[in-house]
């Protein structure tokens, strides 16, 4: 494929062979063939269309917080919303575009006096990339709030979602496999000040079990059911086992830690000793929380 096969008005909007690694919160990834930083719909439309035609290969990127890029990069089109961030509350509602950054919609909130999002505070990344990965933890997750959600769909076609018509699960939904553009959200009233000291409490609580300060996708694995992999990970011996300056952080067993130039192989290699250790020591295979790019066969993990 050659630049050609863009549409001429989003042409000056797509970069060559662009490393990944800055856009990603593990500061791992190899480039991107191509790299479309849209500023609208019509730029997102324009970008899947061609990828359509040209039968390439699309990947959508939020704030790159939950993702393990291969050192090759990847080959295809990586699609940034970053530009698309306009949020407006207006009663117990937000609507927000998907490249808004999670924490400024928890702060509009707070402030708008729409509470429930609160329960999100801390987790970074985007709207989209939050919707995509129905992104929460035990205070909430954000399928609670979603009022509507205007996407393109696999099929290349715009689409507006109620929140009964999204398959939304544990740390997953169908949303992952189209574009997510906008949403709205809605909360329950509540004062700012009530608010913002949940806030606070929330990340009080998270700062001091986990290792934000740190390069890290978060938890590395998904919690089992009814048990906690970071415990099990734990258990097994794992704390402060490393390959290379891939570490698994002695403070919290699910984030694997970038301690200086980890490769994505040095923390492939991490997950599949912890994965087989945990597989040992519990019988419970761990499967990844993170997505990976290119798709990986994550069951290849416990082998
Ligand atoms: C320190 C730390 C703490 C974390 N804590 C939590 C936590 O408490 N709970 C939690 O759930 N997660 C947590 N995470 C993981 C991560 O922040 C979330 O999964 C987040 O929602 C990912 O959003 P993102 O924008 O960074 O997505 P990305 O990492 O960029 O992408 C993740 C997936 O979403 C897709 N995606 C992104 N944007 C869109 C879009 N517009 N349309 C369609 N698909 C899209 C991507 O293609 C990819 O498949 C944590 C991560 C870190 C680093």
């Amino acid at each position: 494929m050659t630049l050609s096969a863009f549409p001429p008005r989003i042409r000056a909007r797509v970069q060559r062979e662009v490393p990944l690694a800055q856009f990603t919160t593990w500061r791992i990834g190899g480039p991107a063939e191509y790299l479309v930083h849209a500023a609208s719909l019509r730029d997102v439309a324009d970008t899947v269309a061609a990828c359509k035609t040209a039968n390439l290969p699309l990947y959508v990127l939020g704030g790159g917080s939950n993702l393990l890029i291969d050192d090759a990069g990847v080959r295809g089109v990586v699609l940034s919303l970053h530009a698309m961030k306009k949020m407006q509350a207006f009663g117990n509602k937000v609507h927000v575009e998907a490249g808004a950054s999670l924490g400024t919609l928890v702060t509009r909130c707070n402030h708008a006096g729409i509470g429930g999002p609160h329960g999100l505070a801390g987790i970074p990344g985007t709207v989209g990339g939050a919707l995509a990965m129905n992104a929460g933890g035990r205070h909430a997750e954000i399928a609670d709030f979603v009022e509507r959600v205007v996407w393109i769909n696999p099929q290349g076609e715009l689409e507006s979602l109620y929140r009964e018509e999204i398959d939304f699960g544990y740390r997953r939904s169908g949303l992952r496999f189209g574009v997510v553009i906008e949403a709205v959200l809605a909360g329950r009233h509540a004062a700012p000040a009530e608010l913002l000291a949940a806030t606070r409490e929330i990340m009080r609580e998270k700062l001091a079990v986990q290792p934000y300060q740190e390069f890290s996708a978060g938890c590395c694995f998904q919690n089992p059911m009814g048990s906690s992999a970071g415990r099990l990970i734990d258990l097994a011996g794992c704390k402060g086992l490393a390959v290379g300056d891939a570490v698994v952080s002695p403070m919290h067993g699910n984030f694997i830690v970038n301690a200086g130039r980890a490769s994505c192989a040095e923390v492939l290699e991490l997950m599949r000793q912890v994965t087989q250790r945990v597989a040992q020591t519990h019988g419970v295979v761990l499967k990844p929380e993170v997505q990976m790019w290119p798709a990986r066969d994550v069951l290849s993990l416990a082998a």
